[in-house]
């Protein structure tokens, strides 16, 4: 048969290749955890996702997926806002924790690791506002820490709108002037003023599975007008599935949910909203 008369398709049938920005691997899932959901995703077309951290044990264990697989996986490793409190009741506190957090960076990088972002950190005032000193706190030394290393930041932000946006404002500021985007907004949730306000700043903002809840127009309606060079798509596995995969335990193979979801709210395909957020995932994490 001449070569030309292969149907084209055949050359170029899957042109989707997703990147999944929000992964959380834990300890209690063991070794298998990674490997398996690594290898689903792959097969999927899910071959690039950053293993996000929060506390030692996700950090630990986001430094061994990308270990594993050091050409798809690269770690997020910081203090979530519920670690004040964890870190405090250890010798040394705080600061210590932070120092290990540096070493930990400079180690990594050392063995030519590619960190992609201190993270997650943030506020959260919805389950702890009465640490909301100690969370904001720990929240601008990380940010200290992100611009001394160069890195951005991985941010969570729940009921915190206006003391994230106070946070991060000279942080943002300061990345504009070294010429790089401070960060991204992770699992967004809020409404169009909080999306402007840090579009402004400089920041991506991520979309999860819950832009695919049945309930979520408002929150469909921000994500149709984002600018295509700041939208990043995640699953925050393990947890809030997307539509079709509701009730499942949630992995980085189904962030195809989340971008389908976004193709018909921005009225394009899959495929372009697959190479548009992997171009920015890839350009805001330097991988
Ligand atoms: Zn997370």
């Amino acid at each position: 048969m001449p070569i030309n008369s292969f149907p084209s398709h055949s050359f170029c049938y899957d042109m989707r290749m997703f990147f999944d920005t929000h992964v959380h691997f834990h300890e209690t899932d063991g070794d298998r955890g990674i490997d398996d959901l690594v290898t689903r995703a792959a097969a999927a077309g899910v071959n690039r996702l950053v293993a996000v951290g929060g506390d030692c044990p996700m950090n630990r264990m986001a430094v061994e997926a990308a270990r594993r697989y050091p050409e798809s996986v690269w770690p997020a490793i910081g203090f979530d806002r519920d670690q004040p409190a964890a870190l405090a009741m250890e010798s040394g506190g705080v600061a210590t924790g932070l120092e290990r957090l540096s070493d930990n960076v400079r180690a990594l990088r050392k063995q030519g690791v590619t960190v992609a972002a201190l993270g997650e950190m943030g506020l959260d005032y919805h389950y702890s506002a009465d640490t909301a000193d100690v969370q904001k706190a720990l929240f601008e030394a990380q940010l200290s820490l992100a611009e001394d290393f160069g890195l951005p930041v991985v941010v969570h932000s729940r009921l915190a709108d206006d003391d994230t946006l106070r946070l991060l404002e000279p942080f943002a500021d300061r990345c504009r002037d070294a010429g790089r985007s401070p960060g991204v907004l992770h699992c967004f949730t809020g409404d169009q003023g909080f999306a402007d306000r840090l579009l402004a700043l400089g920041l991506l903002i991520s979309f999860s599975g819950i832009v695919t809840f049945r309930n979520a127009d408002p929150l469909r309606e921000v994500a149709r007008h984002v600018p295509d060079d700041r939208i990043l798509i995640e699953t925050d596995t393990p947890f809030l599935a997307p539509v079709p995969y509701r009730g499942k335990r949630n992995e980085p193979a189904f962030v195809t949910g989340v971008a389908a979801c976004l193709a018909e709210v921005r009225e394009t395909t899959v495929e372009e909203i697959a190479r548009i957020t992997t171009d920015n995932a890839r350009a805001l994490f330097g991988v």
